[in-house]
């Protein structure tokens, strides 16, 4: 059967839709993967990767040099807006309403602000516009603190934003609201299980933009490849773990190019067929 046939077959029957994103939908919106030199960042004469600074040993050791590089990205977030991929994933949600869920590890917060509603969005990395506790004192997301300036590359923390960089209630350390590398994910902050069982247990997984280096994405990854009746679907630009599951699955899709394009023939072609059965 072709792809789009399969895709029509699918929004005919009750089958659910799980999308899973990662940094390459963004990339559209002019925010840097890890992929790229981008995501270098200087102390002292030492160039650190992002998979050393996104980490809870570096923020024990150096909090507001992490703290520095988070208020950047952030900042880089902020200025950003959702793209035609991100809107084409807020279409198949109206599409496909409960039957719908996204799971993404990206903590930009463009799939929200395009529409994607928070009950139906598990962010198993957690949101840069939240920060919460460093020693755990709760699990309440605390907003930004409004005063906290946006940043440039290597700009520091000044000592007025380490005041408002604290836990509100203990008065303890903050930290960004992200899941560090050297970090297990956790139902409470995440929602990381729940995503985890509605996407092994989904009909149609869509993995758009994802590099395939971090855990539970990879173990859905895995767990779906084992369901001959789901359908799987890569969309990147480059080779990644997920487009070989896809390559050696029954019903396997790859989808070569940039991830809005072929999100948004997806929708197109869903949209024609709804038009077609009325
Ligand atoms: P990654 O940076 O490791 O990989 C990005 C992937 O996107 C690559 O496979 C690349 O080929 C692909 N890609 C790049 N441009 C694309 C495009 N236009 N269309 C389709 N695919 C494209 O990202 P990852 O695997 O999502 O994440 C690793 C970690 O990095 C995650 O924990 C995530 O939270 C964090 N991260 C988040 C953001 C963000 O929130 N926007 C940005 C960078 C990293
Ligand atoms: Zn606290």
């Amino acid at each position: 059967m072709t792809f789009e046939n399969l895709l029509k077959a699918f929004m005919d029957g009750n089958g659910r839709l799980t999308v899973l994103s990662g940094a390459g939908i963004s990339a559209e919106s002019g925010i840097p993967t890890f992929r790229g030199p981008e995501g270098y960042w200087t102390i002292g004469s030492r160039e650190y990767r992002p998979e050393e600074m996104a980490t809870h040993a570096m923020f024990s050791r150096d909090p507001w040099e992490v703290w520095a590089w988070y208020l950047y990205r952030r900042t880089v977030c902020a200025s950003a807006a959702p793209n035609h991929g991100h809107r084409a994933i807020v279409e198949m949600e109206a599409l496909l309403g409960d039957r719908f869920r996204l799971v993404t590890q990206n903590v930009d917060g463009l799939h929200l602000n395009a529409g994607n509603s928070p009950s139906r969005t598990f962010q198993i990395h957690g949101n840069l516009n939240f920060m919460r506790c460093a020693q755990g004192c709760c699990n309440t997301l605390f907003p930004f603190p409004d005063q906290v300036e946006y940043k440039k590359k290597n700009q520091a923390v000044t000592p007025v934003e380490k005041e408002l960089l604290r836990c509100p209630r203990c008065r303890g350390l903050a930290r960004p609201h992200v899941l560090w590398f050297d970090e297990y994910y956790d139902e409470a902050l995440f929602q990381a299980e729940t995503a985890f069982q509605w996407a092994i247990t989904t009909d149609l997984l869509v993995v758009v933009g994802t590099a395939g280096a971090t855990t539970l994405p990879m173990h859905i990854g895995h767990m779906i490849f084992k369901n001959p009746r789901a359908i799987l679907v890569d969309i990147n630009i480059t080779d990644n773990p997920f487009r070989t599951l896809a390559r050696n699955h029954p019903r396997g899709v790859v989808l070569d190019g940039p991830a809005g394009d072929h999100l948004n023939k997806m929708v197109s072609t869903w949209k024609n067929h709804a038009l077609s059965i009325r």
